[in-house]
């Protein structure tokens, strides 16, 4: 089999894999590069053309001869990395697109807003497979059986990929954490894990982010006991909560002690409302009727108004947890809505600065507008989705594969994971393999 790394090998994001066996070809995830789009992130609509300007889809040239083997889109998860640019790339395979509900439902929404040109390009099939359950898919000799293994994330339905090929079994592990005690949904699907790992698997292509963090990642319960210690010992001032709209567990948390606080829980922001309307379309948002969700701007405002005049009556969860130019927070810090953010109001971010310069500097820049009217900030109250290195030793050992491919990251990280594999007896080069974006190789 071929394997080739389009995106996501030299940089963390852009995610996307292809494995070609014979006649046939098969392509883990498509997603978007998000530093370059951070400062679009509120807007209404992105292009193919914009975003092909600027980097953020992967560049798929390397696979144009084998455009016509390819006979399904496999998506891990609903995160934008992973799933974003399905709808300016897919159309061009002549494929199904495949992934849990969850994230069909946001591939659904993000379709939604396509300009007119890209939309009308858009028609390849969605198909939701359900977690911890496999779809048959038709090659041109052979048919491949694709198995959706449930796995903890920083999102709902994220899924380790097994596809059973006639060579060996491929495990897609992009992204994933070993979270025994998951705020929301189950824990990792080890048996069905085990029984792949048994059976014998050829490649696992695995995240390596972070790799080099000799750590265990603690469980979102733990989060959970952040949030609460944070929220519960606050006062009557206004309290304001940011954190990643996808992360329906974490907004669970906020919600669930917001409402302890005696507080009316107010969602503000258009990627709130995306995501956790989806997660309620597909029956997983629990505290779906205990929230409001505002996202237009005089229903914002509306809102706002209320706030300001009972600041400790309300509990604001908002859009901007990264500084995001034009979201929810950004614009509370500049001062735009009725509701100001003033003396010894709270602003706690559930979430830590993904570390680019562009989320860095926005970070920096929000937190000084803070600062200046007053406001106590309280960062970091977050837990990973991500696994960290031993994490990943034990998973490793499960799926016991003979060969590994790190991926989600530069080589700095993809490094660490390859020494990580080393240590458990994999040959550097031979069978732990270091690849950059663009690369092809055949095992
Ligand atoms: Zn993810």
């Amino acid at each position: 089999m071929k394997i080739y790394s389009i995106g996501g090998y030299s940089e963390v994001g852009k995610n996307m894999t292809v494995v070609e066996i014979g006649d046939d070809a098969f392509i883990f995830d498509m997603g978007l590069y998000l530093p370059p789009i951070v400062e679009m992130e509120e807007r209404e609509k992105t292009s193919s053309k914009m975003l092909g300007s600027v980097g953020a889809v992967p560049d798929d040239y390397g696979i144009e001869k084998i455009r016509s083997k390819v006979r399904a889109i496999f998506i891990s998860h609903a995160h934008l990395d992973h799933v974003g640019a399905v709808p300016y790339l897919a159309y061009k395979y002549n494929a199904g697109v495949f992934g849990t509900p969850y994230t069909i439902e946001i591939l659904r929404g993000l379709a939604e807003d396509l300009i007119k040109e890209d939309k009308d390009k858009f028609n390849n099939r969605l198909v939701a497979v359900m977690p911890n359950s496999s779809y048959e898919i038709k090659g041109k000799q052979t048919n491949y059986k694709v198995e959706f293994i449930h796995i903890t994330h920083s999102t709902i339905q994220s899924s380790i990929i097994a596809l059973h090929t006639p060579e060996g079994i491929i495990v897609y592990a992009n992204d994933y954490k070993i979270d025994n005690y998951p705020v929301l949904g189950l824990k990792p699907n080890y048996k069905a894990l085990e029984k792949i790992g048994k059976e014998g698997v050829k490649l696992l292509i695995m995240e390596s982010l972070y790799a080099d963090e000799e750590k265990k990642t603690f469980s979102e319960t733990v989060a959970r006991h952040m949030v609460r210690d944070v929220m519960l010992g606050l006062d009557k001032k206004a309290v304001i909560v940011t954190t990643f709209s996808s992360h329906i567990a974490r907004l669970k948390s906020i919600v669930d002690f917001g409402k302890e606080m005696g507080r009316e829980v107010l969602f503000f922001g258009r990627s709130l409302k995306r995501y956790v309307s989806a997660a309620n379309e597909v029956g997983l948002c629990p505290f779906y009727k205990d929230i409001k969700i505002l996202s237009f701007k005089d229903q914002m405002e509306r809102y706002f108004k209320r706030v300001e005049k009972d600041k400790n009556k309300y509990l604001v969860v908002c859009t901007g947890h990264q500084g995001e130019p034009g979201s929810v927070l950004d614009r509370l810090s500049k001062g735009e809505f009725s509701f100001k953010i003033d003396k010894d109001d709270n602003i706690i971010f559930s979430t830590r600065v993904i570390p680019t310069p562009i989320n860095q500097a926005n970070r920096a820049m929000l937190d000084k507008r803070l600062i200046k009217r007053k406001a106590r900030i309280i960062s970091d109250v977050h837990v990973s989705g991500h696994a960290a290195r031993e994490d990943m030793r034990d998973f490793m050992r499960i799926i016991d594969p003979a060969y590994i491919l790190p991926s989600h990251a530069g080589l700095q990280k993809r490094s660490a994971l390859a020494e990580l594999a080393s240590e458990e007896g994999y040959k550097i080069g031979n069978e732990a393999l270091l690849v950059e974006d663009g690369s092809v190789i055949e095992i």
